[in-house]
């Protein structure tokens, strides 16, 4: 009985040393689980953003540097600037934002890489409002912690207000009045900032004494476009990762430790959710955290929801081709972001893995970073090493249109990857139309579609005729072999992936049209392909497939109707020749031959039986032949440029015809 009570007593001692015993091996799990990811856990605080109107020098002096005329200063306001540049300059330089995050983004530690990671931030502007501009990089100073805020970058794109740099350099504020890497003593006489500027970094509690944020700015002398202005800020970068924004954002609280994360395991480029700015009113309005940048098939940026993901995850090289060969591995979903996510440049798997599955134990899957085919908008950030690795932003590209786009299909093909991080947010203006002029007498159109025919000629691969499809203007576009050059020397310097890939592995959303055609584009046999040499005669014949504006063809899946760029279709006609050819006896005694004859519209519904109507224009692909369905001949080039129908022989060569784009497998 003794004894009984003893143990009793026993057990109760144990249950709290099993308790410690629990408790000690949890934490050094924990300790192990960052120890090996050599991450460090950054607490995110509540950012407060202060009254700055209560502070008459800093009001003083926003007002002076607002209201100094400005060179050029528009008569015109909206027009010049497409937002409502009074109601920007009453907001003035520093205004409290709505938090718009996920309550899971304020509630968690950030892992951030031990080193502490230098950003540099660049800005290209042309054309700004003052107060706009300025707001940028005033919620970029007060609400970014300064021992990551490297520097700023400031390339002015050739303004009408040439005096804005000088003038902003000269402001009696900080960031601008110590612009330089030493600290400057808090006791400087020309105004009382010290206190506003202790008090507003509270938000980001930086002590005063770490060192300053440097500026850089520089004007083009001559309009250089926003492409070949941020690849010049991008020049001057002395960080470690580059941060591409706009000169009308608004930064909101906690924005960038969310980014820093994802880059610090393994994340190769990282954009925010890009919170709307109303251009009338100027009202800061949370977006949408479910949508992913892509585009269509003219190569025009659009927001696609995520949910509609229905492919695989991205995948390294090596698996992609194993699967290439294989095609029975499922993969987890796109968009959901796995430990085994790919292409660690400097991290190792297991690294990967530890932290990815602390985060997402620390991440309500509202707020978890999903991967994306393009950027936000054109506002990112990625490693110095990534980032001129690829070159930076395409130099042939001119002044606006198409370069994040050509940034994200070149980056996810060579190896990198795009990350939207929900719980990083920054206001951007969304004007409806572009304020400023294209320059050379072009304008934004012709600009862009230019832009969007070099994308397509450099990476698009034979998909490139998709893009053709949808504007076929864009055929008429000059552009010649040095405009691709750089990028094809690119894909073949980093063995990149072809456009296919990207289709498979990150964009499937991007659906091909080939709902409506089963091949399309020039139509080759050997060397030559089909052309039609006179449009007024409807004359067809083989010629070389090089030649400039060799016709197009496109077999419909509906009718089967082979369909030319012209809008005719091939047809075959009765035709018994009166005297002998040098054709084969085969082709001779086949009495018919192909001709071009206006489409006859196949369509189903108007009278039906479609089928039966126009056989004489119905094609059907059997493997690498086309048969004649009517008379089951099959398309020829016996010999030279000729051109006819013949019997259907086994893999014979003058029988083998191909399109660029094969839609379904022969
Ligand atoms: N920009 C520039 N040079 C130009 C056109 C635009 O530096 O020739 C700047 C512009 O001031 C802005 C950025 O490039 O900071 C992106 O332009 P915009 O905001 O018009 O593009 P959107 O946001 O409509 O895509
Ligand atoms: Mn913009």
């Amino acid at each position: 009985m003794k004894l009984q009570k003893r143990c009793w007593h026993c057990r109760l001692l144990l249950l709290p040393i099993a308790l410690l015993l629990l408790t000690c091996i949890f934490s050094c799990v924990q300790f192990i689980e960052y120890e090996y990811a050599e991450l460090e856990v950054e607490r995110y605080e509540q950012a407060q953003v202060l009254p700055v109107a209560a502070v008459s020098d800093y009001v003083i002096a926003v007002r002076e540097f607002l209201g100094a005329a400005p060179t050029g200063a528009p008569t015109a306001p909206w027009e010049f600037y497409h937002y409502n540049a009074a109601r920007s300059d009453a907001i003035g330089a520093l205004r409290a934002l709505p938090d718009t995050r996920d309550a899971s983004c304020t509630a968690r530690p950030y892992h951030l890489a031990a080193q502490r990671a230098r950003v540099s931030i660049i800005i290209a502007f042309h054309n700004e409002a003052r107060s706009a501009l300025l707001r940028t990089v005033m919620t970029l100073y007060h609400r970014t912690p300064r021992r990551y805020l490297h520097e700023l970058i400031l390339i002015d794109d050739c303004s009408a207000d040439v005096d804005l740099l000088p003038a902003m350099l000269n402001l009696k504020l900080p960031p601008f009045m110590r612009n330089s890497s030493t600290p400057q003593s808090p006791t400087t006489p020309t105004t009382n900032y010290a206190s506003l500027h202790s008090s507003l970094n509270a938000s980001n509690s930086a002590p005063t004494s770490q060192p300053q944020v440097t500026i850089k700015t520089a004007r083009n002398t001559r309009r250089l476009g926003v492409i070949a202005s941020r690849n010049r800020g991008a020049r001057l970068v002395t960080g470690d990762y580059l941060l591409f924004l706009d000169s009308h954002c608004e930064v909101n609280v906690g924005w960038l430790e969310p980014l820093l994360e994802r880059l610090a395991i393994g994340a190769v480029a990282v954009s925010p959710v890009l919170d709307s700015i109303n251009a009338e009113s100027l009202e800061y309005a949370a977006s949408s955290k479910n949508l992913m940048g892509g585009f269509d098939w003219n190569l025009h940026f659009h927001w696609i929801p995520r949910t509609q993901s229905t492919q695989s995850q991205p995948q390294r090289r090596d698996q992609y081709n194993q699967q290439q060969q294989q095609q029975q591995q499922k993969q987890p979903a796109f968009g959901e972001l796995s430990s085994e996510t790919a292409y660690l440049q400097q991290f190792s798997w297991a690294r990967r893995r530890f932290s990815e599955a602390r985060i997402r134990r620390d991440t309500n899957s509202a707020a978890t970073a999903f991967k994306s085919p393009t950027f936000a908008g054109g506002i990112f950030m990625i490693s110095r090493e990534w980032f001129f690795k690829l070159n930076g932003f395409n130099p042939l590209l001119e002044t606006w249109g198409g370069e994040s786009i050509e940034f994200s299909i070149k980056l996810w093909l060579c190896g990198g990857q795009i990350e939207i991080v929900p719980c990083s947010r920054v206001g951007h203006i969304f004007r409806k139309q572009h304020p400023f002029r294209f320059p050379n007498g072009s304008d934004s159109q012709t600009t862009y579609l230019r832009n969007s025919k070099i994308i397509a000629e450099s990476w698009l691969d034979a998909y490139k005729y998709f893009f053709y499809a949808s504007k076929p203007a864009a055929k008429r576009i000059a552009i010649n072999s040095n405009d691709t050059e750089q990028s094809h020397q690119l894909r073949r310097a980093l063995n990149c992936q072809p456009f296919s890939w990207y289709l498979q592995n990150v964009f499937p959303q991007l659906k091909l049209p080939n709902d409506d055609f089963i091949a399309f584009g020039a139509l080759s046999s050997g060397e030559l392909c089909l052309h039609i040499s006179n449009h007024a005669t409807g004359q067809l014949h083989m010629t070389s497939c090089f030649q400039n504006d060799v016709t197009h063809w496109y077999l419909h899946r509906q009718n089967s109707q082979l369909q030319a760029s012209s809008g005719a279709c091939l047809h075959v006609v009765a035709d018994v020749p009166k005297r002998a050819t040098p054709l084969s006896n085969a082709t001779r005694s086949t009495h018919f031959r192909v001709v071009l004859r206006p489409c006859v519209d196949q369509d189903v519904g108007e009278r039906g039986h479609n089928q039966k109507q126009t056989p004489s224009q119905r094609w059907l692909r059997r493997g690498g032949l086309l048969v004649h369905q009517q008379t089951q001949l099959c398309l020829d080039n016996p010999l030279s440029d000729v051109v006819v129908v013949s019997h259907c022989r086994n893999a014979a060569p003058s029988q083998l015809f191909r399109f660029a784009m094969e839609l379904q497998r022969l």
